[in-house]
């Protein structure tokens, strides 16, 4: 039997981490070690409860004495622990191995650059994270003798696909990028003023935390996820193609130079690469229902409309420009996105936002994560000022 190690699981309340849990129920070598929330410390409690963690972190301090009385109450010997310098201790701790990195935006960037500074094996969700440092992240994987396993279901399926690596060979003609257009592929666009938080929130396929299921209806998401995909695999984002396929039943694919296509599929169901990416380099069950395929299941693939995602146009430019255009474009989306979900705006002035907040941000060198987070705050209050343009 292999020695079992720690897995500490950055955002376990929400929808990757909760589904997280689920697939560690199935079967696992790892112990979890951590679980972290902002402030949901109520089910913060009840998953200590099921799973026992040696320490639970609420990010936000003014919730600490819920949780360790929560945890009190219960018997629980796990340590309550608060505030950013606590995400970082159980990111980097001897006893962990994994590090499941599923905190929604840049508030997840400094504990999973602590992880991937501390060598862990990093299960990486939070694409907004690797948007923000891409080349500094990955050499400091490489630096620390970590890894970086995708969780992103079109990553996860682009790395199967590619043997369970992040090496696009000499052979790779294309990476093929899948999304289903989110629930706005076919609405009129003259009605995209008109559209609400609850129906942007409702995706076709994916149940999703709310900021992801915005970015998905503006296609932003597709278009973090092409940088995204740029730094994993190394490639030009001239060689990623993005394919809109309504069903996500085909999670991303590989084309090769002699003609063969690779192409990964499922359930529209985050466990499959969730436990993908905890047996990596093997395999374990996930509680996912394998695909029926003669039950009337039916592939279709199109191009993307720029015109009616011009997100997804404006990322496929900054993919190919520095690493300042690309913290300005992920901060001015989620400002713009929380005040959507606030209804402060509307939701076609997200794109209007994003990109005059790009535009007016000047150039940066960004050498360190301390220059990314002190470029990144600016960049939030640029978005703030532009914001007050839509009103
Ligand atoms: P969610 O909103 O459901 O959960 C977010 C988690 O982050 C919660 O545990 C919350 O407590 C924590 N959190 C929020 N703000 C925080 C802060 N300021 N500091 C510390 N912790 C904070 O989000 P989600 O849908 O689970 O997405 C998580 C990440 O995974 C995102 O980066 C998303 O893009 C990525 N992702 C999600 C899915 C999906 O199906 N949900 C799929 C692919 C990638
Ligand atoms: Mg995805």
């Amino acid at each position: 039997m292999r020695p079992r190690s720690g897995l500490t699981v950055l955002g376990s309340t929400g929808s990757i981490g909760q589904q997280t849990l689920a697939v560690l129920a199935e079967q696992t070598d790892l112990f979890v070690y951590a679980l972290t929330a902002h402030s949901q410390v109520d089910r913060l409690i009840s998953q200590c409860e099921a799973v026992v963690p040696e320490v639970a972190v609420v990010s936000d301090p003014s919730h600490y004495a819920a949780l360790a009385e929560g945890l009190k109450v219960r018997g629980l010997k796990t340590e309550a622990r608060a505030g950013r310098e606590a995400l970082r201790s159980v990111a980097e701790a001897d006893e962990v191995s994994h590090v499941m990195a599923a905190i929604v935006g840049g508030s997840g960037l400094e504990p999973t650059y602590a992880a991937a500074a501390a060598g862990k094996t990093v299960l990486l969700a939070n694409k907004e994270s690797l948007v923000m440092s891409g080349e500094l992240f990955l050499s400091s994987i490489g630096r620390n003798g970590g890894e970086v396993i995708p969780v992103d279901s079109e990553h996860n399926a682009i790395f199967q696909c590619l043997g369970n690596s992040r090496a696009v060979g000499s052979t790779v003609a294309k990476l093929l990028l899948t999304g289903s257009g989110g629930p706005f592929l076919e609405r009129p666009m003259d009605s995209f003023e008109r559209i609400t938080p609850a129906e942007a929130c409702l995706h076709p396929n994916w149940s999703m935390g709310r900021k992801i299921s915005v970015d998905s209806a503006t296609m932003m998401n597709k278009g973090l996820e092409l940088i995204e995909a740029c730094f994993l695999f190394g490639v030009p984002s001239a060689k990623i193609d993005i394919v809109i396929h309504p069903q996500s039943v085909v999670h991303s694919m590989v084309a090769f130079e002699d003609g063969s296509v690779l192409a990964q599929m499922g359930q529209p169901d985050m466990r499959t690469p969730i436990a993908s990416a905890l047996a990596w380099p093997q395999r374990m069950t996930s509680g996912v229902a394998p695909l029926d395929f003669v039950s009337g299941l039916e592939l279709s693939f199109r191009a993307p409309d720029h015109h009616r995602f011009p997100l997804l146009h404006l990322c496929r430019q900054i993919a190919s420009e520095g690493q300042s255009a690309k913290v300005a474009l992920n901060a001015a989306n989620e400002v713009a996105v929380d005040a959507f979900l606030q209804e402060r705006i509307r939701f076609t002035d997200i794109e209007r936002v994003v990109k005059t907040t790009v535009d007016a941000m000047a150039i940066e060198e960004l050498p360190s994560i301390e220059a990314v987070l002190s470029f990144d705050s600016r960049c939030r209050l640029e978005a703030q000022r532009q914001m007050t343009k839509c009103f």
